[in-house]
């Protein structure tokens, strides 16, 4: 059983090359053996008796429960629920977008799986963007740089914090001694009020934590609430802004090069926080000596992530030909 004092195991518990996958999983059999072994990990128990003797699988993918005769639906409240596609072929989709350093967007994934409709990949994409971020996920920690910036939009001149068309998006950077960065939390904000920041600095910072910020009056309620602030002022240093706050305009120039190269740039800004998820998932994670663990992170939360219907991705209006 894994457990956080068990990790897995590459080549054990997720493939680390494409070959090994293929050879972890050969069929719907395998593939819904595999989802089984990580939703109840210590072993099946009815939910209808809770009888925890074996059940068998039909050939419809469910739990036979052998003292009640309930069954239970292997994919029931994960993001496959419901899917009239293979699971293998959603396996394989996860595979490509987390086997590639920058993922994968709907017409890429479309096409190495030989997908029918554009729709059903950007559907696909939207639904595992939503597994990326683990709930109960555990706060920044330590020196933390905090600061917004505008995402999307028109290139031209935006003064200062006024923006339209842009999105306003905060992000948080850990940052190590003596240098590199540490994690990661992005969030779209309304606006720039001290109300917004200070919401975003309590979900995704830990009290205590040093949070180096500007001088923006918005982020001045923050010792009020536990946290103690390192305030940089840009236009006294004479030091440009990149200088001054590394990390924030580190990730934020990686999270432009990454909207702007893996998809074009053509996020709408309804569906921007769900890339900011796969922003974070990958950023978080891109230490990993394998591939595959991702896959595997990406398969663990996949696994006890509910559905997302294609209505309500699209918010029941918008064409999904918009991104
Ligand atoms: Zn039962």
């Amino acid at each position: 059983m894994i457990t956080d004092a068990h990790p897995p195991v590459a080549g054990r518990d997720y493939p680390r090359t494409f070959s090994e996958f293929d050879r972890f999983f050969p069929n719907e059999a395998a593939c819904r053996e595999y989802l089984r072994q990580l939703r109840w990990p210590a072993g099946f128990v009815c939910p209808r008796c809770g009888d925890q003797t074996q059940a068998w699988v039909t050939a419809r993918g469910y739990l036979h429960c052998r003292a009640c005769g309930g069954q239970t639906s292997i994919t029931g409240g994960t993001v496959f629920q419901d899917t009239r596609k293979p699971l293998r072929t959603w396996f394989c989709a996860m595979w490509f977008v987390t086997s590639q350093k920058h993922g994968a967007n709907a017409l890429g994934l479309q096409r190495v799986l030989g997908l029918g409709s554009y729709q059903t990949a950007w559907t696909w994409l939207h639904k595992l963007r939503r597994a990326m971020v683990r709930p109960g996920r555990e706060r920044l920690s330590g020196c933390v740089e905090v600061d917004e910036s505008y995402v999307g939009g028109e290139e031209t001149a935006v003064r200062g914090r006024q923006t339209e068309k842009k999105a306003i998006v905060v992000i948080a950077v850990e940052m190590r001694r003596p240098k590199g960065f540490g994690r990661v939390r992005i969030q779209r904000v309304a606006d720039v009020s001290s109300t917004s920041l200070t919401r975003f600095v309590r979900q995704a910072v830990e009290a205590g934590s040093l949070v180096h910020t500007d001088g923006w009056k918005s982020y001045n309620d923050l010792p009020q609430h536990g946290y103690r602030r390192q305030m940089t002022v840009v236009s006294d240093s004479g030091d440009p802004a990149h200088v001054l706050m590394p990390g924030v305009h580190r990730v934020a120039a990686l999270l432009k090069r990454w909207l702007l190269g893996t998809h074009q740039g053509a996020v709408s800004p309804r569906h921007l926080d769900y890339y900011l998820d796969e922003f974070t998932f990958r950023f978080n994670r891109r230490t990993s000596r394998s591939r595959g663990l991702l896959f595997y992170r990406l398969m663990q939360q996949a696994a006890s992530t509910p559905t997302t219907s294609y209505r309500d991705l699209v918010g029941g209006t918008e064409a999904a030909t918009r991104k």
